[in-house]
């Protein structure tokens, strides 16, 4: 044979495939295989692909197509599912293949070289390799004590390296209660495709749902002989660490690896490798890692389906939740999407019967309630410093008992602005339409979008004035401001500032578990998962603004922001006071108006109530998920340049039954020197909108444009 013509997809924003020549080096050399990663030459430089087809003819002039350098033959192709189900998020999101396929490999894999590559091989076959005498008794006893019976997976014949480095005591599984019973049975009983929304109040214990789902799909594949694999998508790691360890308490004797960006450049092509082995039995990702390849995956589970986090906000603008279903329907397997507030377009899913709904109506723990919420009316409680009387008297309460408290606001910095009384100058940035935000510990002035950052002036810039106030507040002022109320008490703050060091989020949350934290204050990273088993208080301050956003998707944010960080509370048994009172775990928000429904809502833990409003609501303003969207972004030195980009665009194509709307500035339209402007699009058809949108962005490729500008499909931020 004289060679092959294959088709390679490569990170290149030409949406096409690319045609190379292949020539065996020996008579004996294997054909390329579709799947197979390639070194190919590209302009001037020598990058990797995915080859996608395999023939004998090319469109192009065959003696001017370039060889192809190496094949990476030494890695089994990317299977027909993967390569599909990037077909499919390319297609849907509008993205060139090559731009889905390789951003989602490790790095590792799309380099010239192959030492990376190499050596994660050989670290994998020495893990296969039996182990050592003294370790291997160790992993055996694991493997013997283990209280679970889902040892028996093809996968776990290969010990974990965390086998080798320390064994985890399998912890023993809690008897399910009737609910969560229901539900592991309703999704380990599900053949073939199957989306189950699990709806579980905050400490219901979906993760026992989970752990117990995955044992079983496990063990039923082993029963038949078949390998098996879960896929565990959460919203954040660093925020979750808990999951993992339950997680690797409950398997010691499965292979468990994750798959996140903060992962080590090595290492994440280590658990790449062995989820693409098939040697990992669980995958615990996030986004990232619904696109991970995994040849044996037989259940995907979502915790935390609402969370923003799983939408990928540049590149691939993808939703990893939407990506999971449709994996699930493709692979014919279960999907669950937990969540205690789950987003408004999977409840609507599970109302017209797309998903299948199982509930959990009640706290796990042996007596645990859902707290008392209660509204601070603002308008009556003065509170010049943030915290009114009522929240500090309960905080007061809490510090005497010994029990942990928290308090809530989404905002972090000492103020969002500082201002001069005298001649009305505020700190904008001047790269910005936004606040330069006062961080007092750090003596800066910090832009939110554009990072820059300043000293704090001494004075006015415009008038000289030397008493520039702080307006508003951010969770310093507020952790200042509790210090000085409580001067005894262990003040510790979470936020995007407070962290920023590796490892000192987990550090800090280590602290609040411990117990030496009596007053936790953050932003939404302390609302999210957290099992905290003292916390009997939660303070809301200010979550008002929310209520007037523009977004129309503000509120049901808000919403889910609330139930879970009240969810934090109460998570124990409840206790009787040494005079045999009960003490009910306490909510508490700050609020000027106390009437609104959304409150009303929170007030009686009424998820189903609210989710039905807001339902109505955008069914008769004609919005999601009653219409599908797309948004249109131009970037440019002159807002009207973005626009005149935007507008033409609009009239590049008749649009039958599409409403194109006239195009608008960004609500913050300048960043870092640049205006932002968009052109949303809207149809009550999703396959109209999709059929619409391809030709568009073809003949907008044609343009030629030297404008910056992306699309998104479904976007959450209009
Ligand atoms: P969720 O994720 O639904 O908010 P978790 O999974 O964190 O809830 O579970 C809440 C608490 O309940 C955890 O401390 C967990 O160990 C406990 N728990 C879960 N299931 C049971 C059960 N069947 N019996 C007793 N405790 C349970
Ligand atoms: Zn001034
Ligand atoms: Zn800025």
């Amino acid at each position: 044979m004289t060679g092959r013509i294959i088709k390679i997809a490569l990170d290149s924003p030409l949406d096409m495939e690319f045609d190379y020549r292949w020539k065996p080096a020996t008579a004996t050399d294997p054909d390329p295989q579709v799947g197979q990663l390639a070194l190919v030459p590209f302009g001037r430089r020598e990058v990797v692909g995915v080859v996608t087809a395999v023939g004998d003819a090319s469109d192009y002039d065959a003696d001017k197509l370039r060889d192809v350098i190496a094949l990476r033959a030494q890695l089994p192709p990317l299977s027909p599912d993967w390569l599909a189900l990037c077909r499919f998020a390319a297609d849907y999101y509008q993205r060139p293949l090559g731009e889905v396929m390789l951003p989602c490999l490790p790095k590792g894999l799309r380099t010239d070289s192959t030492v990376a590559l190499d050596r994660a091989l050989k670290k994998r076959a020495a893990a296969a390799a039996p182990p050592k005498a003294p370790k291997k008794s160790r992993a055996a006893k694991a493997l013997s004590d283990a209280a679970t019976e889902a040892s028996l997976s093809v996968a776990a014949s290969i010990p974990a390296t965390d086998i080798d480095a320390e064994v985890p005591v399998p912890r023993a599984a809690p008897v399910l209660n009737p609910g969560q019973q229901a539900a592991v049975d309703a999704i380990s009983a599900s053949e073939g495709f199957a989306a189950h929304l699990l709806f579980g109040v905050t400490g219901s214990g979906k993760t026992e749902v989970y752990l117990h789902a995955a044992q079983a799909v496990i063990a039923r594949a082993t029963g038949k002989g078949e390998a098996a694999q879960v896929l565990i998508l959460v919203p954040e790691i660093n925020l979750t660490p808990q999951l993992e360890a339950s997680v690797r308490a409950r398997f010691p004797q499965l292979n468990i690896v994750t798959l996140h960006s903060q992962l080590a450049e090595g290492e994440r092509l280590r658990h790449w490798v062995a989820a693409h082995h098939g040697d990992a039995a669980i995958v615990l990702g996030t986004r990232l890692s619904v696109l991970a390849a995994m040849p044996a995956l037989k259940l995907i589970v979502v915790d935390e389906e609402h969370d923003p986090s799983y939408k990928q906000q540049e590149g691939l603008r993808y939703s990893a939740r939407d990506l999971a279903v449709w994996r699930a329907r493709q692979l014919d397997i279960p999907v669950v999407l937990g969540s205690a507030t789950p987003s408004i377009e999977s409840w609507q899913h599970a109302l017209n019967g797309r998903y299948r709904r199982l509930d959990l109506t009640q706290r796990a723990a042996a007596q645990a309630q859902l707290p008392r919420v209660g509204l601070i009316d603002m308008e009556v409680n003065k509170a010049p410093d943030g915290l009114s009387s009522p929240l500090v008297a309960a905080l007061r309460a809490r510090l005497e008992r010994g029990e942990q408290s928290l308090l809530f606001l989404n905002r972090r910095g000492y103020a969002p602005v500082m201002h001069c009384d005298a001649c009305g100058w505020i700190s904008n940035c001047r790269r910005c339409t936004a606040f330069m935000v006062l961080h007092k510990p750090e003596r800066r002035l910090r832009c939110h979008h554009c990072s820059l950052e300043l000293r704090i002036p001494q004075s006015c810039p415009t008038c000289g004035n030397v008493d520039l106030q702080p307006l508003g507040r951010g969770t310093q002022r507020v952790e200042e401001h509790v210090q000085v109320l409580f001067p005894q008490a262990r003040v510790l703050r979470i936020d995007a500032d407070s962290t920023r060091r590796k490892g000192s989020a987990q550090a800090a949350f280590d602290a609040v578990h411990r117990g030496e934290v009596d007053i936790l204050l953050g932003t939404q990273m302390v609302a999210k998962g957290h099992d905290f088993q003292r916390l009997t208080l939660v303070g809301v301050i200010n979550p008002d603004t929310a209520l007037f956003s523009p977004d129309y998707r503000a509120g049901e944010r808000l919403f889910a922001q609330l139930m879970q960080v009240a969810g934090r509370a109460g998570r124990a048994a409840v206790d009787k006071g040494s005079d045999g009172q009960e003490r009910r775990a306490e909510v508490l928000v700050q609020t000027r108006y106390p009437q609104h429904p959304l409150y009303r809502a929170l007030l009686a833990h009424d998820y189903p109530g609210f989710a039905a409003s807001t339902l109505e609501e955008r069914r008769s303003a004609g919005l999601p998920p009653f219409v599908f969207q797309a948004l249109l972004r131009a970037e440019a030195k002159q807002l009207q340049a973005a626009l005149d980009f935007l507008q033409a665009a609009r009239e590049l194509m008749p649009a039958e039954g599409i409403i194109i709307n006239d195009p608008v500035p960004m609500t913050v339209t300048r960043v870092a020197g640049v205006e932002r402007a968009q052109l949303l699009i809207e149809c009550a058809s999703r396959a109209r909108l999709q059929a619409f949108l391809k030709p568009w962005l073809a003949a907008l490729r044609e343009q030629k444009s030297r404008l910056r500008w992306s699309l998104e499909v479904d976007p959450v931020d209009i």
